[in-house]
C-alpha cells in the first residue's frame, strides 16, 4: 500500500484540483485530505480521522456513505453492459427507467428527461435548448439569460456566466454577452435598503422589470434561478418572491429554467423545490440527488410546452444536434434506479422535512442570541449560518479576516464537516437526507463550540 507521504508528494505533482488554490496547494499548504472510506453520514481518511459530513460531499451523497444497495446495482450494470450510447433512439432498461421514474415524481407539467452527466452541462443543455425552441419559433433574437446575483449554476462557459459569484468571472472573460444578472433574492445582505421584506420583494420584481424594459423583453429567452439560493449563501426565498416573479415572466413570455440540481430529490423536504415554492417550471435541471453522487448523471426535465415545439423542430430540420458520448450513460442510470428506490424505501423526502426542521430549529436556539450571530436559516435540510461584526446594523466582516474559513476550521477540529460558502463569512449545511435527531444534535453542538471558539 502507498504510503501518505508518497500520495501527498504525487497529488502536489500531478494532480490539478478544481477549486483550489493552486499555489497554495503545489507548496503543501492548503489543506488537502485524502478520503478512503464513508458509512452513513461520516466519511474517513487514511490516517483514520473520521468526520461527520454535515455538507454530504457538495450538498450530493442524499442516501448517505456505503449504501451497497446502490454499489450492487451499479456492479451489476457494468457486468452486464458497462456502455452503449443513446443516440438515434438506444436505449437501457436503465436508462428508460430512470426516465419513468424521473417523470413519475416530476411536477405534473412536465413531459420528457434529457439525461446529461453533471449540473453544469444540463444547464448548458438547457440554453441550448431554449435558443432552439426560439429559433424554430421564429425569434431569432429572442436569446438573452437572466440570471440572479450570488445564484449558481456551473462553471462552464455560459454556466459560469449565468453563475453570479465574482469567483467564477474574473480572469476568464466571463461573463459571455447573452447572460443578465438581476438582484438576488437575499433579504438579510440587503440591510442598506432599510425596508421591509414585503417591499423588498417589490424591489426585486422591480429591478427585474427595469432590466426587461432595457433589454427588451423580444431578446430575452429565459430566467434561471434555484428555488433557494444555495452556493451563494444558502437563503431561502423571501415569502412571496417566486409568485411575483413568475408574474412578470409570465407577462413578458420569458421561459423559467428552476435549477434543482441541489434541491431536486428530497433536500427541501419535498420532492423537487418547484413543489415546494409552487413554482411552475419550464425547465428543470437535475443533478446531485439523482444519483445522491454514486455515479455521475444530470438531467433536464422538459415541460410539455417546450417540448411539443423542440419536436416540431426536427421535423422542420432533422435530429437534434445535440448529445454527449455519455449522456444516460448506463451506470449512472442504474445508480439513479436504485437510488430513488432507496429514497422512497427509507422515506428521506419526509425525513429531509421532519429532521431538517428540528435541525434548524436547534440551530437557531442553540445560536440565534449569538452577539455575532446575524442569521441563522434554511429549510429542510438546508441550513446557514451567518455572522457579522455588528448585529444591530448587519455590518460585516472585512473578508481579509476569514472569519468563515476560521469556522469551518474549527469545525473540522471538532469532527464536522461545514463548509465555509466561497462569499461572506456563513457556514453552510446540508447533511445526507438520512440525517437522525441524534446526529443533528452533534452538528448543532460542534456549531455552537466552535461559534463561541472563534467569536467569543
Ligand atoms: N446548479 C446548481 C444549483 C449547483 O449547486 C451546482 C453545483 N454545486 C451546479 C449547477 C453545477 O453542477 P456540477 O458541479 O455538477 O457541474
Amino acid at each position: 500500500m502507498l504510503t501518505n507521504d508518497q500520495l501527498a508528494q504525487w497529488d502536489r505533482e500531478n494532480f490539478f484540483h478544481p477549486s483550489t488554490h493552486l499555489a497554495q496547494h503545489a507548496r503543501g499548504e492548503a489543506p488537502g485530505r485524502v478520503i478512503s472510506s464513508g458509512e452513513g453520514v461520516y466519511i474517513s481518511d487514511r490516517d483514520g480521522t473520521r468526520l461527520l459530513d454535515a455538507f454530504a460531499g457538495l450538498y450530493c451523497v442524499n442516501v448517505g456513505y456505503g449504501r451497497s444497495e446502490i454499489a450492487e446495482a451499479i456492479a451489476a450494470q457494468a457486468r452486464e453492459l458497462a456502455y452503449y450510447h443513446a443516440y438515434v433512439g438506444h436505449g437501457t432498461e436503465a436508462s428508460i427507467t430512470l426516465a419513468k421514474m424521473v417523470l413519475d415524481r416530476a411536477p405534473a407539467n412536465m413531459s420528457k428527461v434529457y439525461f446529461g452527466l453533471g449540473g453544469s452541462d444540463a444547464n448548458e443543455t438547457n440554453v441550448k435548448l431554449v435558443w432552439y425552441y426560439n429559433n424554430i419559433l421564429g425569434r431569432p433574437e429572442k436569446k438573452k439569460i437572466i440570471s440572479r446575483w450570488r445564484g449558481y449554476h456551473g462553471s462552464g462557459l455560459m454556466t459560469g456566466s449565468l453563475t453570479g459569484l465574482e469567483l467564477f468571472h474574473k480572469k476568464f472573460d466571463l461573463p459571455l454577452a447573452q447572460v443578465l444578472h438581476t438582484e438576488a433574492p437575499d433579504y438579510f445582505r440587503r440591510a442598506d435598503l432599510d425596508m421591509s421584506e414585503a417591499d423588498f420583494v417589490a424591489h426585486c420584481v422591480a429591478e427585474l422589470e427595469a432590466l426587461i424594459d432595457r433589454e427588451g423583453a423580444d431578446t430575452i429567452a429565459a430566467f434561471i434561478g434555484e428555488p433557494m439560493l444555495g452556493t451563494g449563501g444558502i437563503v431561502p426565498p423571501p415569502a412571496g418572491y417566486w409568485p411575483a416573479i413568475q408574474a412578470v415572466l409570465k407577462r413578458h413570455d420569458i421561459l423559467l429554467i428552476a435549477d434543482e440540481v441541489v434541491t431536486g430529490f428530497g433536500r427541501l423536504g419535498s420532492m423537487f423545490g418547484a413543489d415546494h415554492y409552487a413554482i411552475e417550471a419550464d425547465i428543470i435541471t437535475i443533478a446531485k440527488g439523482l444519483t445522491s453522487a454514486y455515479a455521475p448523471l444530470s438531467g433536464s426535465i422538459i415541460a410539455d410546452r417546450v417540448w411539443k415545439v423542440l419536436e416540431q423542430g426536427t421535423d422542420e430540420n432533422g435530429p437534434i444536434g445535440h448529445g454527449w458520448t455519455y449522456s444516460a450513460h448506463p451506470i449512472g442510470a442504474a445508480a439513479g434506479v436504485a437510488n430513488l428506490k432507496l429514497i422512497d424505501e427509507l422515506g428521506l423526502v419526509a425525513n429531509a422535512a421532519e429532521t431538517g426542521a428540528y435541525f434548524n430549529a436547534e440551530m437557531r436556539t442553540a445560536l440565534g442570541d449569538h452577539a455575532h450571530v446575524g442569521d441563522v436559516r434554511g429549510e429542510g435540510l438546508l441550513c446557514a449560518v451567518e455572522v457579522v461584526e455588528d448585529k444591530a446594523s448587519r455590518r460585516f466582516f472585512d473578508p481579509g479576516k476569514k472569519v468563515g474559513a476560521a469556522l469551518s476550521a474549527a469545525m473540522l477540529r471538532r469532527g464536522v464537516i461545514a463548509r465555509a460558502m466561497p462569499q461572506g463569512d456563513i457556514l453552510g449545511f446540508a447533511p445526507p437526507l438520512c440525517l437522525t435527531l441524534e446526529e443533528a444534535d452533534t452538528i448543532v453542538a460542534a456549531t455552537r463550540d466552535a461559534v463561541t471558539e472563534v467569536l467569543g
